[in-house]
């Protein structure tokens, strides 16, 4: 991709995890013109979080995507524990934030399902995840243009 074909942009978020994608979500939502890249090509399917807390629903209440996580997501009502083949305890959960906050519970939503998801507000919000397969950005070159940056990517 040459400078020219870059779109204008107020910030470039390099990492498209979750911390990025959000932020992008966040900063498109305000109107700041984002672009976002990643050195892999799609979210990891490496065990990674499974739970998604209170606290994190809560923001994304601000940005109206909570229902959509909340819908794709599986609440948690009670953990068995197990020890040597035997089950050793279980605990339930339940509602046990009740009155603490709009989403009372644990909430079990895979990190790559939970990325995708995020990916796919960005699409519809018209911003694109510049994926770069097996290539790491290394450097950023600020061009003429003080608002466009050109990637330089090395394998
Ligand atoms: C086993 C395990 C279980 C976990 N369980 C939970 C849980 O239950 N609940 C929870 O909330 N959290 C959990 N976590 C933590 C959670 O996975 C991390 O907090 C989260 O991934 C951090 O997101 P991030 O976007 O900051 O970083 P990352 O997910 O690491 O994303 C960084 C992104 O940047 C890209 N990148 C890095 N360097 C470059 C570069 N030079 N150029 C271009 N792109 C680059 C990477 O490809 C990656 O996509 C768990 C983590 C692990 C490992």
């Amino acid at each position: 991709m040459n400078a020219s074909s870059i779109p204008d942009t107020d910030v470039l978020i390099v990492g498209a995890g979750p911390t990025g994608l959000v932020l992008a979500l966040w900063l498109t939502r305000l109107g700041v013109r984002v672009r976002i890249i990643d050195k892999t090509s799609e979210p990891g399917t490496t065990s990674r979080a499974l739970a998604v807390q209170a606290r994190t629903l809560e923001l994304y209440g601000q940005l109206g995507i909570a229902d959509l996580v909340v819908e794709r997501g599986r609440k948690v009502n009670a953990a068995n524990l197990w020890v040597a083949g035997r089950k050793a305890a279980h605990i339930v959960f339940g509602d046990m934030g009740v009155g603490l906050s709009p989403f009372p519970y644990p909430l079990i939503f895979p990190q790559d399902e939970h990325e995708r998801l995020l990916i796919e507000r960005l699409t519809a919000a018209g911003i694109e995840v510049c994926a770069k397969p097996n290539s790491s950005v290394s450097k950023l070159r600020m061009t003429t243009c003080a608002r466009r940056y050109e990637c330089l990517t090395e394998r």
